[in-house]
């Protein structure tokens, strides 16, 4: 039984046989496999030719070897599951190496329906069916994780900018410095001269003193990275009070 196992899991992955079986599915996986898989109704001249006539009006499917083409030939009276059945039952005769001929013993005709029914049964497509899950798993994962850390990146950002932080800032050791200042907002008005690196929030700030032309704008505007230290300074001690 574990030999006939093997061999259908062997016949999917080479016949690259995947999802739902299906009749064309099937036929499409036997013709990867070099097999010819044909119905009774449009065979009629190569049946007569082979002598097969007479066989094939008594059997739901039959195979052959004519040279080197292996060919199934299938009753198309039948219904889709019936034809497949018969199908997976000739493709275990030639995979597990019966003579390729319409004449088996019963242990051969044993044989071939087990293969037929583990080919068949949706457990049997277990391994295949287990890849599909976990590649979708990943897929799944890779989405989520693509969702959440825009959303992650812009949250932290927010939580600081409200903070009093530019949002054009991305030095960290300005985020650090100034994570403080949690009544800090970017519409506050700020000090600041054109050339100075710094922003000031205080107006009188010892920094500012001897600069002639000092800008008031809103620290949204300042393009300043840091803020002062003396400024910061004085605001944290004015928080404390
Ligand atoms: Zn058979
Ligand atoms: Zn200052």
């Amino acid at each position: 039984m574990n030999y006939i196992r093997h061999k259908v899991s062997n016949f999917i992955s080479k016949s690259n046989l995947h999802g739902n079986i299906t009749l064309s599915g099937l036929v499409k996986a036997a013709n990867r496999m070099n097999i010819m898989v044909k119905p009774y109704s449009s065979s009629k001249r190569m049946l007569l030719m082979l002598r097969l006539t007479k066989e094939s009006n008594n059997v739901p499917a039959l195979c052959v070897k004519d040279q080197d083409n292996i060919m199934i030939f299938y009753d198309d009276a039948l219904s889709e599951d019936e034809t497949i059945f018969a199908i997976a039952h000739e493709i275990g005769h030639i995979e597990l190496g019966h003579n390729i001929t319409f004449k088996h013993n019963d242990r051969q005709e044993k044989e071939a329906n087990t293969f037929a029914h583990y080919l068949l049964t949706p457990s049997n497509n277990y391994k295949i069916a287990n890849k599909t899950c976990v590649i979708s798993l990943c897929i799944c994962l890779i989405i989520i994780i693509l969702l959440i850390a825009p959303w992650r990146k812009n949250n932290q950002p927010t939580s600081l900018s409200s903070k009093g932080l530019n949002n054009t800032d991305t030095s960290s050791e300005t985020v650090e410095s100034q994570s403080t200042f949690s009544e800090i907002n970017n519409s506050d008005i700020c000090y600041f001269t054109e050339k100075g690196e710094v922003y000031h929030l205080y107006r009188d700030c010892g920094y500012l003193k001897n600069s002639k032309t000092v800008i008031s704008n809103t620290i949204a505007h300042c393009h300043k990275d840091r803020l002062c230290s003396a400024c910061k300074k004085r605001h944290e001690s004015e928080l404390n009070k």
